[in-house]
């Protein structure tokens, strides 16, 4: 049985938006009917490019992260929409997709409160709550993927058959990487994320004596989970990624006839620590 999902890897989305355009490109005055009445010309995200800054100057890191609906396996708006007068405004079909019926839709617009996510939009000409919908006309018909995906530049997004164990996508599932965007719902996404933005902390390692970058210097990250150690590169940088928020940390410094430096670090926010300037030992 086929179930579709879909992986997002926020490491090699560019931000060019094209996923989006290529959502309104289908959706946008088209009407297919049984599957979504046409998307109105503005205000509606189907497919919403998040911007995420990150960090400080010197040291500013921004990550984009795609949002459509999360077809999830266990959605609450099919649970709010058995309410009502007409049972079945939104449904689940058999391969996972999540829509919202046109017809017995109309004027619900109580069932955008019912999304977590708040991906279910308004359409106030025609008096619809609308989403989307992993264009199901168009797998339907044969396509393998979502014109979101198929406008894809990087691969970032990567659609399929979540039970073919030969599908990249399941691949992806299968090796762990992958998590929900809010895991808290608990609401069986077939959307999940790689790479999503965390807490980072970064710094610059300066050799004193020499005013030169601290290449090949030695850093340790210990504190909250599991230890960690890198090597500053050519122009002294170092950085830990995908770290827990709220982290407690201590970052350890060294290199071969220098001063060991310790510096304490919190990811209440992402901490660029700056230049880390460490002294010949001895004073030599
Ligand atoms: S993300 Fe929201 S609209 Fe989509 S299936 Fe889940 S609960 Fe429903
Ligand atoms: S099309 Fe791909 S690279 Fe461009 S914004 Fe969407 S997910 Fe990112």
């Amino acid at each position: 049985m086929t179930k579709y999902g879909m992986v997002m890897d926020v490491t090699k989305c560019n931000g060019c938006y094209n996923c989006f355009l290529a959502c309104r490109d289908e959706h946008c005055g088209n009407e297919f009917p049984a599957y979504s009445a046409s998307q109105p010309h503005t205000g509606h995200y189907w497919m919403r490019v998040v911007e995420k800054e990150r960090g400080r100057y010197p040291k500013v890191k921004v990550a984009y992260t795609a949002i459509p609906c999360m077809h999830c396996d266990k959605p609450r708006c099919v649970e709010v929409a058995q309410g009502g007068e007409e049972p079945g405004a939104i449904y689940q079909r058999a391969d996972g997709i999540v829509l919202i019926d046109p017809e017995r839709s109309a004027g619900r617009k109580d069932l955008l409160s019912s999304c977590p996510y708040r991906v279910i939009f308004w359409n106030e000409e025609k008096r619809l709550p609308q989403k989307c919908t992993f264009c199901a006309h168009l797998l339907d018909r044969g396509w393998a993927e979502p014109r979101c995906v198929e406008a894809c530049p990087t691969r970032a997004l990567v659609f399929g058959d979540l039970d073919d164990p030969k599908s990249e996508v399941a691949k992806l599932v299968a090796s762990g990487r992958t998590e929900a965007l809010r895991p808290e719902y608990e609401m069986g996404d077939k959307v999940t994320y790689i790479g999503l933005p965390k807490r980072f902390v970064a710094g610059a390692v300066v050799f004193g004596d020499s005013d030169k970058c601290g290449e090949g210097a030695k850093v340790t990250l210990e504190g909250t989970g599991t230890p960690r150690t890198t090597v500053a590169d050519n122009y002294g940088d170092f950085e830990f990624e995908s770290l827990p928020a709220g982290g407690s940390y201590t970052v350890r410094v060294e290199a071969v006839g220098y001063d060991t430096r310790e510096l304490a670090a919190r990811t209440n926010q992402d901490v660029y620590l700056g230049d880390v300037v460490l002294d010949a030992s001895g004073g030599r």
